[in-house]
C-alpha cells in the first residue's frame, strides 16, 4: 500500500479542538505529508470531534457517510476520528462506520501517526486512554511543531482536562482531570513563537485560573504565567480563555493590570443570574461573588472589555429565576455574551433532570428577551467608543467588502476600516479612529500606520 501523501483535518468545536488540530497537522507535516483543503484530494481524512454542540453525533456520522463514498473509490485512503466524540463513543464509531481506520482518544493525539501506520497492516485500530500519559509534558510536546493557521497570532494550550463538575458539561468525562504543562515548557514555546513573528498569543485551558495547582499541590501559577509571558520579547498581546469565576483571584487580576502585554479583555462565564440555578449547575459561586470579582477587575484594569456565557432554560429554571438573570445581565453591562439554549448531553447530571426540562417555546421566548438586553448593552459599549483611537491588529480584507480591512482592537473587538494603502498585510499594527459602533463590530478610519507584520511569511491581502 502506498504511503499517504496528503491529509485534511475537519475540526468541530472549540478553540482547544482547533489547536489540537494544529498539533495534529504539525505531526503529519513532520511526516512529510501535505495539507489539502478538501477531502476529495486527501489520502488521509481526520475528523477532530466535539461533543459540546447539539447534534454533534449526527454531524460526525453524516460526515463519515460522505467519506465512505470517497474511500470506496480510493481504497488507499485512510480515515481517522479523534477528539471528544471518539473518547465518548469509542467502539461505536467503528461499529457504525466500519471504514474508519483509526479511532484515537483525547489523550492519544501523539499516537495518531503511528496508529495510522499500523492500521495499514493490522486493520482498524482504536486507542483510548482514560487519562494522559503521566508525563503530560511529553503529551503536549508536539505543540512546538503545530502548523498554526495564522503566522502572527497563535493559541497555546496550558492545561488539559477539568477538575470541576458543572452539571451540564461533558468535558470532565471526555478530557479527564486537569493536567498543567510545566511553566518552563510554556515559556519555551512562547519564546519560539515570538521569534517566528507571532505577536498575539491566546492561552487556552478549560479553567485557566487553576493552571499549575496540580504542579504546586496548592496555589495556582496562573498569575506567574501571565507575568512571565509578559516578559517574552515580541509578544505584544496576550489573551486567555476561559477563566472560571470561582477561581479568578486578586493576584490574577493584578497580574493582568500590571502586565502591559496582557489585553484589557476578560471572558468571565456567568451562565445564570439565579443563585438556585447556579447551585443546580454546580458552578461553585453565587451572583454576589461574581459581581464582586467583576467590580474588582473593572476597578483595577482600565477600559476592561467583559464578555460572558449564558445558558437559557436550564432544567427547572422558573420565570422568576430567568428575570433574575435578566437583571444581573443588565447590571453587569457586558460588552458581549455568548448565549446558549440548554440541551442535554448524554452522560451529564443535567441530562437526568428530564422531569424539569423547560418547554421549547418558553425557552425560545426567554432567549429572545435575553438577546434584546445583551444587544442593547453591546451597542451602547460600541457607540461609546466612537471618536477613540484604537490600536488594531490587521487580520485581512473584510469578508463582505474587499475595499475594507478587518482587524481586532486590544479589547478583541472586530473593526473594519477602508483601505488606504496597499499592501496592508495581515499582522500589521495600525491606529484607527472609531467612527461608528454597531452591536457586533466597529467602523473606523486609519490615522497612523504603526508597523508591518513581524512574521517572515508574507501574506498579501490581494487588494487591487
Ligand atoms: S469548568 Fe465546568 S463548564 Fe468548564 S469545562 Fe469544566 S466542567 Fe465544563
Amino acid at each position: 500500500m502506498a504511503t499517504p501523501k496528503t491529509f485534511t483535518i475537519r475540526t468541530f468545536g472549540c478553540q482547544m479542538n482547533e489547536h489540537d488540530s494544529e498539533r495534529l497537522a504539525g505531526m503529519f507535516v513532520a511526516e512529510g505529508m501535505t495539507p489539502v483543503d478538501s477531502e476529495t484530494e486527501a489520502d488521509l481524512v481526520i475528523f477532530n470531534t466535539c461533543t459540546i454542540r447539539e447534534n454533534a453525533d449526527l454531524k460526525l456520522y453524516s460526515a463519515l457517510g460522505h467519506v465512505k463514498a470517497l474511500k470506496e473509490s480510493n481504497p488507499e485512503m485512510q480515515v481517522a476520528v479523534g477528539g471528544c466524540m471518539a473518547q465518548k463513543d469509542r467502539g461505536k464509531i467503528q461499529e457504525v462506520a466500519g471504514w474508519v481506520d483509526v479511532v484515537f482518544g483525547t489523550h492519544n493525539i501523539n499516537q495518531a501517526p503511528e496508529l495510522l501506520r499500523r492500521a495499514k497492516f493490522e486493520g482498524p485500530l482504536m486507542e483510548i486512554w482514560e487519562a494522559p500519559d503521566p508525563q503530560a509534558a511529553v503529551e503536549m510536546a508536539p505543540a512546538l511543531y503545530a502548523v498554526r493557521e495564522l503566522p502572527y497570532s497563535a493559541w497555546m494550550t496550558i492545561q488539559t482536562g477539568c477538575d470541576n463538575s458543572c452539571a451540564y458539561c461533558i468535558v470532565p468525562s471526555v478530557r479527564g482531570a486537569e493536567i498543567s504543562r510545566p511553566l518552563e515548557d510554556l515559556l519555551t514555546e512562547a519564546r519560539m513563537l515570538a521569534e517566528a513573528g507571532v505577536t498575539e498569543l491566546t492561552v487556552l485551558g478549560q479553567n485557566v485560573n487553576s493552571y499549575g495547582r496540580d504542579i504546586t499541590g496548592r496555589s495556582p501559577l496562573f498569575p506567574e504565567l501571565l507575568r512571565s509571558l509578559g516578559e517574552v520579547d515580541g509578544l505584544e498581546r496576550i489573551r486567555f480563555t476561559s477563566p472560571h469565576p470561582k477561581d479568578l483571584s486578586s493576584e490574577t487580576i493584578r497580574a493582568m493590570a500590571e502586565t502591559p502585554a496582557v489585553c484589557n479583555q476578560l471572558h468571565l462565564p456567568l451562565q445564570s443570574g439565579s443563585d438556585r440555578v447556579l447551585t443546580a449547575m454546580r458552578r461553585g459561586y453565587h451572583v454576589d461573588r461574581y459581581r464582586r470579582i467583576l467590580d474588582e477587575a473593572r476597578s483595577i484594569i482600565p477600559d476592561l472589555c467583559v464578555t460572558t456565557d449564558l445558558i437559557v432554560g436550564f432544567p427547572g429554571e422558573t420565570d422568576e429565576e430567568f428575570e433574575e438573570t435578566l437583571k444581573v445581565v443588565a447590571d453587569c453591562n457586558f460588552d458581549l455574551a455568548y448565549t446558549f439554549i440548554f440541551s442535554p448531553r448524554e452522560g451529564t447530571r443535567a441530562a437526568l433532570m428530564s422531569d424539569d426540562f423547560i418547554p421549547d417555546e418558553l425557552v425560545a421566548e426567554r432567549f429572545k428577551r435575553l438577546k434584546q438586553v445583551l444587544d442593547r448593552s453591546a451597542l451602547l459599549h460600541h457607540e461609546a467608543r466612537v471618536g477613540l483611537i484604537e490600536e488594531v491588529l490587521v487580520e485581512g480584507p473584510s469578508r463582505r467588502n474587499d475595499q475594507m480591512i478587518s482587524g481586532r482592537t486590544r479589547q478583541g473587538k472586530l473593526i473594519h476600516f477602508p483601505v488606504t494603502q496597499t499592501p496592508m498585510r495581515a499582522g500589521a499594527l495600525v491606529n484607527v479612529k472609531v467612527t461608528h459602533g454597531a452591536p457586533y463590530h466597529l467602523l473606523g478610519e486609519e490615522v497612523a500606520f504603526i508597523r508591518g507584520p513581524k512574521h517572515k511569511t508574507r501574506i498579501p491581502l490581494n487588494i487591487s
